[in-house]
């Protein structure tokens, strides 16, 4: 195997001076009203924003023209996990999902007025976007059962179909739709469409109720209502939306790990504080074997989870697809951040279930974690089938 994924000393300092924002100046806000069941208010995001700005962290990983540093996977892969310290970290810094993976989509795939009208202000967090794919009754892990159609009338493409689990839905200023063409030469394949929002006809019936709480504008269902737009608000290509789609999963659910390893480190932190300092049986939790086996095996989790971003992180910036690689760490980071945040809730005992320390909204984001971008089975199922086909030794 071929590896070598040494940071730059200059990322390093960026990692570490966002940590140090993090720490200072985010964490006091994680007790903030603001931050709803539905996730922190737009409000909220924008305050935490300019504190970013002023010190010299926001949108590190956002091109030069946009006044971020162009980051590469690595550089991401140490940013994204300091910004990750808290769960309001990538949302100050302006790293968090959907935001993140859409702005590189865009990067890649968008037209010079489309990076002007839409990406610029993604970019500089004037908006917030959405990625439009799931859908209750057909897109779900299998994305070629898409029954959002996409139709050409005139110079219009005509767009109706019903979405869910649309993150950061409420408050949004942009969508990337997906749908399938019906009629035309590309009739049956997906296309992306960028809108902007609020539009009448694209209507939110409601922001679902659920478990996670990280994200701004919460999970909206959307009917999307016969939505006319021109026909130039194709992104990229008519007809390769499923190939778009893969431009921005394998990154996206890349800095997923990348974030939430953030939140593994912090959740081991309290509960290793919590070891020190209480005492059960006449000593230290922490000398119990019991309670230090569990930091022992959450350290082995992280050390495990932090090779496979990196070594992924690194293959993605030789210019490599590194499907396998990202499917991989998709599933051992999602399950090794839910072992680790179950492993410290344990040790914290009745405070670990409560909202004293921001241990249990960990635990409820890591399960989710475990669904989206892929869920472990798919994960599992798709590099099955390539061992079985003789793809991967
Ligand atoms: C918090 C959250 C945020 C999300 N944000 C967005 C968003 O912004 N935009 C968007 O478009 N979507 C979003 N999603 C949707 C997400 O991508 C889907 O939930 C995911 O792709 C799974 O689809 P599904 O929920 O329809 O599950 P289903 O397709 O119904 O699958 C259910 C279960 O079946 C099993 N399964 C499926 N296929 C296989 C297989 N081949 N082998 C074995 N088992 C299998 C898995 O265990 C899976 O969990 C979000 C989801 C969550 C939970």
């Amino acid at each position: 195997m071929d590896i070598n994924f040494a940071a730059p000393a200059e990322f390093v300092e960026l990692a570490a001076k966002t940590k140090a924002f993090v720490i200072d100046k985010v964490i006091p806000y994680e007790n903030d009203p603001r931050w709803t069941s539905h996730g922190p208010t737009d409000e909220l995001r924008i305050e935490l924003n300019t504190l970013a700005k002023e010190a010299g962290v926001f949108a590190p990983h956002v091109s030069k023209e946009y006044g971020g540093r162009a980051l590469n996977q690595v550089g991401r892969a140490l940013v994204f996990e300091a910004a990750g310290y808290s769960i309001l970290g990538p949302m100050a810094v302006h790293c968090a999902s959907p935001d993140e993976g859409n702005i590189h989509l865009l990067d890649h795939v968008a037209r010079p007025d489309q990076r002007e009208h839409f990406l610029k202000r993604m970019a500089t967090g004037q908006i917030r976007s959405i990625f439009c794919m799931t859908e209750p009754d057909g897109a779900g892990s299998d994305p070629s059962m898409m029954t959002t159609t996409a139709r050409l009338d005139g110079n219009e493409w005509v767009i109706n179909g019903r979405k869910w689990l649309i993150t950061g839905a409420e408050g949004a200023g942009c969508a990337i739709i997906m749908a399938k063409n019906e009629g035309g030469p590309m009739d049956g394949h997906a296309t992306m469409f960028l809108a902007d929002l609020p539009d009448p006809t694209i209507r939110i019936e409601r922001t679902l109720d659920t478990m996670d709480s990280s994200f701004t504008g919460g999970h909206g269902v959307l009917e999307i209502k016969d939505l006319r737009l021109p026909a130039d608000s194709v992104l990229g290509e008519v007809g390769k939306g499923f190939r778009y789609a893969q431009v921005r999963l394998a990154p996206a659910r890349l800095s997923h790990c990348m974030r939430w390893l953030g939140s593994a480190v912090r959740a081991q932190d309290i509960a290793a504080d919590y070891a020190r300092t209480r005492v059960a049986f006449g000593k230290k939790l922490g000398e119990h074997e019991g309670v230090s086996f569990m930091l022992a095996d959450n350290l082995m989790d992280m050390h495990g989870a932090r090779l496979a971003i990196l070594h992924t992180a690194w293959l993605l910036d030789q210019g490599d697809r590194a499907a396998n690689e990202s499917s991989m760490a998709k599933v051992i980071c999602s399950e090794a951040y839910f072992r680790v945040a179950d492993r410290c809730m344990q040790i914290l005992g009745g405070l670990g279930i409560t909202r004293d320390t921001v241990v249990e909204r960990f635990f409820r984001d890591a399960r989710a974690f475990r669904i989206y971008d892929g869920p472990s089975e798919v994960h599992r199922w798709a590099l099955g089938a390539r061992v079985v086909a003789g793809k991967i030794a």
